[in-house]
């Protein structure tokens, strides 16, 4: 009789403890922490940030796709990775300049607005993750950057759709001035839940190092603190397993096939 009673406690315990919920919600088939990095390039072999790249991610069903956002000396956005594009640095010239040269699949260096537009398009399920890169030229830039991201989503009306990530928390901070209820995100690993928190972001978003090895108490704080749990870039087997188990909201991958491919097989 004893023995039963401490069963049922144990099961009743097991079952309602918020600890527990936490390795329960990842067996849920729901569960669908993909975010795939510059897009779904890899597989198809489209060039990453490419509009390409973006559908392939909303065909796949992802959380989110990611992407990079840059300003021409011009001021007109441009969704690229790296500081330069086709060895043109991209502060330093206009759009018409970058604009000589498509992208590797033949489509012209996406703007902002349209990279927008063909993610709104027939997609009610995949989020956009939005990073705006820091500006080379100085935090001032950086922050007027923030501001000309806002004004384009706000016209085309994705507020809901996007998640704002930055490793500039001046960006961040502008960002949350403009709308505190946007999702923003910070990258760069050095500032503690409890601080972010303190700013009215909404997330870290930091290398899986951060969260593997320099600092795993922050998954809990996080967790504790009901920030969105994110880490970028997570693509062996056995890393995206470890972001699986501590249930991560999104996990940032290069191959966003196989992060469904273990998720399908729990
Ligand atoms: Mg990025």
């Amino acid at each position: 009789m004893n023995e039963l009673k401490l069963l049922i406690f144990i099961f009743f315990v097991s079952d309602c403890s918020p600890l527990s919920s936490h390795f329960l919600q990842p067996m849920d088939k729901k569960y669908n922490p993909v975010i795939a990095h510059r897009g779904a390039w890899k597989a198809k072999d489209f060039p990453q940030n490419s509009i390409a790249s973006l559908r392939n991610a909303i065909d796949l069903k992802c959380q989110g796709s990611e992407f990079d956002v840059r300003m021409t000396r011009d001021g007109m956005l441009v969704i690229n990775h790296d500081e330069k594009y086709q060895g043109m640095d991209i502060e330093t010239h206009d759009l018409n300049e970058l604009l000589n040269i498509p992208l590797p699949n033949g489509e012209k260096l996406p703007q902002l607005s349209e990279y927008l537009k063909a993610g709104k398009k027939d997609n009610g399920h995949t989020r956009l993750i939005l990073e705006i890169k820091p500006s080379t030229i100085g935090i001032e830039k950086g922050k007027l950057i923030a501001e000309k991201v806002y004004d384009i989503v706000q016209k085309i009306k994705m507020e809901k759709q996007i998640t704002f990530i930055s490793f500039d928390i001046a960006i961040l901070k502008k960002l949350v001035s403009l709308d505190k209820n946007l999702s923003t995100q910070y990258l760069h690993g050095d500032l503690s839940p409890k601080e972010i928190k303190s700013l009215n972001i909404s997330g870290i978003d930091y290398h899986f190092s951060v969260f593997k090895t320099g600092h795993p108490e922050w998954i809990t704080e996080a967790k504790e603190l009901k920030l969105q749990l994110n880490a970028w870039t997570v693509n062996s087997k056995e890393d995206l397993q470890f972001f699986i188990d501590n249930h991560f909201d999104q996990i940032t991958t290069n191959e966003p096939e196989l992060l469904f491919n273990i998720l399908s097989q729990r």
